[in-house]
């Protein structure tokens, strides 16, 4: 898979995707995260990506011109399915979109700042908009971090143990069981005897009905779904 991700502030992104399980999916050729500064594609002298608002008002607003030209070049190299922009009032983001995405080839996604960028944009450039929930963020750059980072550990490979990802939360309408490790007794307080027994089948079993204690106390909407 591979993520071109259009910013006017790449040192605002490029960190995430530099350590741990994203930098591992790197490496291993299974996902490709590629940063662009859309102030490479301004033409005029000071690299100006955005200007005032029509109508007045606080706030600049991101060009369409950087953003059109930037999204050209990449489409003459290769077919995307999906041309994202992160917006406090698109689409929310879960692990059903998660997954979804996860079995794409290309995506770009687009980070607005300041007030956002230019309507034009969103009604003939970007073809979904997701928001990673109902408060605004400075800039698209930490949500497409979240949602980069969601879908790739969803790809096969990029976790150690394939059927890691399938036991986190939401991905069977439960959220995750307790875990536990060393030590067993910490200052009296012990770790339930089942998951020291042994017994693989009781350790599910024990696993599964905390997982749906869980859901019923924090998510009791969901396990309806
Ligand atoms: N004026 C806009 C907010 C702009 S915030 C409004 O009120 O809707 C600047 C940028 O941050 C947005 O263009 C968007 O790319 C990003 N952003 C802010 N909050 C976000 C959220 N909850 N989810 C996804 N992107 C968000």
């Amino acid at each position: 898979m591979r993520i071109d991700i259009i910013t006017c502030l790449p040192k605002l992104i490029e960190s995430p995707f530099q350590h741990s399980i994203l930098n591992r999916a790197e490496e291993k050729g299974i996902a490709k995260v590629v940063i662009h500064d859309l102030r490479d594609y301004a033409q005029n002298k000071h690299k100006q990506v955005d200007d005032y608002a029509y109508g007045g008002g606080a706030g600049m607003v991101l060009m369409i011109e950087p953003i059109s030209r930037c999204i050209d070049d990449l489409k003459s190299q290769r077919a995307y399915d999906e041309i994202i922009y992160m917006s406090p009032d698109g689409e929310l983001f879960d692990q059903k979109m998660a997954n979804q995405l996860s079995l794409k080839k290309n995506l770009i996604i687009l980070c607005g700042h300041y007030k956002g960028v230019d309507e034009r944009v969103r009604q003939h450039i970007i073809t979904k908009e997701i928001s990673i929930g109902n408060y605004v963020l400075s800039g698209g750059e930490l949500a497409a971090a979240v949602i980069s980072d969601a879908v790739i550990r969803l790809l096969p490979g990029v976790l150690n143990d394939e059927t890691s990802a399938l036991s986190d939360s939401f991905q069977d309408n439960l959220v995750a069981p307790p875990v536990y490790t060393r030590p067993a007794d910490f200052n009296g307080l012990k770790v339930p005897d089942v998951l020291m027994s042994g017994h693989e089948a009781k350790i599910n079993e024990w696993r599964h009905d905390q997982a749906v204690e869980r859901t019923k106390k924090r998510r009791p909407g969901m396990m309806e779904e």
